[in-house]
């Protein structure tokens, strides 16, 4: 990808400047320019999903061979492992994230393309018992034009999880990256191609998501939208799609609680809450933002986790050493500070953090914070914040700590701390949340379907069966009967 130039977009089988305004996508730790490029406009969507139909219908790609699908994902996730290290370093520039996470979202990114072609070409269609003078049989269908909407916070790994699942499955793809970070889904897009996905499959339309997002979403010819992406989004995306009778799929917000029982190994409770909350500068739908600790350890607990955060080493992303990046734009770190601002208006404390860090120059880098003395109900604690704020608050019994955990519209993650493998269970069962992590945080497996409940989401992705959903299941009946049905004799 040539940065010195305006960066094209994929929009009908052509690699060309968007028909929108133009742009610059900037480095969030100095805020300056990265890269400029035209976002695509209403024209551009209009032309990419007709194209994508076209070459839907064609069968170039839809009418292909699940095997033959299969090897050109695989030479995909190959592709995207020998460009490794050039990918990573793009999205440094296009998200701020250190480059030992970028490095971490391509291998996973790679990872996830070889699963779907795994689950392509293993997947089976059933005979199922027949009730009559019939074979019976249940088979499934590509869907034709699906779009994928992905936000800003994990570029390659979001647009891996819908594309290599869309493509596996056949369909034509219509891929909206947030806007403001729209290198990776381009690049991601040419590494398709490279490896042999049809010119014309794949449309790659950066652009503001109320305008852009949202023609894509109600065009009559795209059957399914797979968002990840905020919950005031998601839900406007619902409503459109129960008017157009549309599958969707929503990823969505979290205030993932976070659990630390008095009998919990403290070094790896403190450890994993610090990972789960300040890792990607807590910009992560699944970022452990509410901290419940068992009374009789909250302060050793709290004490340890603030000299923790005040070791976390913020800066640079392109050093190796660095733990913490920027925040992703300015607006953003704004409105992360006016979180904080009313968490102590509300009364809270602040532990640590609740500033910039000293000589943060233009970047848009936020101290990790810790905030104690709310309740559960106060807004810190239920609204999501995207950034390195954790709301602490201790708890004295079991049921009350259930209790809490699960008072919120959210329902994406929870995490549990303890030795006791009975509790670990019972908590674990009880805590309604699409993941519990057990002694750990923020793991990730392809291979384990993830989503959220509540207002985090709708569907699973991933898993063996994440492939499903981007198709239409038919079943289909052969006579077997040497007799006409009994009707007009
Ligand atoms: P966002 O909702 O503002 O935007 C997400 C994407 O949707 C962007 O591409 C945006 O342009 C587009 N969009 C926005 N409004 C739209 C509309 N009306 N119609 C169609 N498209 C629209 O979210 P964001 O600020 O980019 O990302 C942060 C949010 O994403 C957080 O809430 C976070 O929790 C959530 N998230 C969830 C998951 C998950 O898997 N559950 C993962 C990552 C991020």
């Amino acid at each position: 990808m040539n940065l010195e130039q305006p960066v094209p977009l994929l929009v009908a089988g052509e690699w060309r400047l968007g028909q929108g305004e133009r742009y610059d996508s900037l480095y969030p730790a100095d805020g300056k320019p990265v890269a400029s490029l035209n976002a695509a406009s209403l024209d551009d969507v209009q032309a990419a999903i007709e194209h994508a139909q076209r070459v839907f219908e064609s069968g170039v790609w839809s009418r292909r061979k699940p095997h033959e699908r299969a090897l050109v994902l695989y030479r995909v996730a190959e592709r995207i492992r020998a460009c490794a290290e050039h990918l990573a370093q793009l999205q440094r520039l296009d998200n701020g994230k250190p480059i030992t996470e970028t490095r971490a979202l391509v291998a996973s990114a790679a990872g996830t393309f070889q699963f779907f072609a795994a689950a392509c070409e293993t997947l089976e269609e059933t005979i199922t018992p027949s009730r009559g003078d019939y074979l019976s049989m249940s088979v499934y269908e590509p869907m034709g034009v699906v779009a994928a909407i992905t936000p800003w916070n994990s570029p390659i790994a979001s647009e891996a999880q819908k594309l290599a699942p869309a493509l596996a499955a056949g369909n034509s793809i219509v891929l909206k990256p947030s806007e403001i970070t729209p290198l990776l889904a381009l690049e991601l897009a040419r590494l398709c191609e490279e490896a042999g996905v049809p010119r014309g499959v794949i449309a790659v339309l950066p652009g503001e998501g109320r305008t852009i997002g949202d023609a894509i979403v109600r065009h009559p010819l795209v059957r399914r939208v797979a968002f990840t992406g905020g919950t005031v989004a998601g839900r406007h995306i619902a409503r459109v799609a129960a008017d157009k009778m549309m599958s969707v799929s929503l990823e969505l917000g979290g205030k993932s609680p976070t659990m630390v029982f008095a009998d919990a190994d403290l070094d790896h409770a403190v450890n994993g809450v610090l990972y789960g909350i300040f890792s990607s500068s807590g910009e992560s739908c699944i970022a452990g933002s509410r901290l419940f600790v068992e009374r009789s350890i909250y302060d050793d607990c709290l004490a340890r986790l603030a000299a923790g955060a005040e070791r976390l080493r913020i800066g640079d992303p392109a050093d190796e050493n660095t733990q913490m990046g920027p925040l992703i734009t300015a607006a953003h770190r704004a409105n992360v500070e006016r979180y904080v601002a009313m968490g102590l208006e509300d009364g809270g404390r602040l532990r640590t953090g609740g500033a910039r860090p000293d000589g943060a120059g233009d970047g848009f880098f936020y101290r990790p914070t810790i905030i104690e003395g709310l309740a559960n109900d106060q807004r810190l604690c239920r609204e999501e914040v995207f950034g390195p704020v954790l709301a602490a608050l201790p708890f004295e019994t079991e049921s009350d700590l259930i209790a809490q955990a699960n008072d919120s519209i959210y329902a994406l993650a929870a995490g549990i701390w303890t030795r006791d493998f009975k509790r670990a269970w019972r908590v674990g069962r009880a805590v309604q949340a699409g993941t519990v992590w057990i002694n750990t945080y923020k793991q990730f497996s392809v291979s384990t379907p993830f989503g959220g409940w509540r207002d985090s989401g709708l569907g699973r992705e991933k898993g063996r069966l994440g492939i499903l959903p981007y198709m239409e299941q038919k079943g289909m009946y052969w006579g077997t009967n040497e007799a006409p049905i009994p009707w007009a004799d």
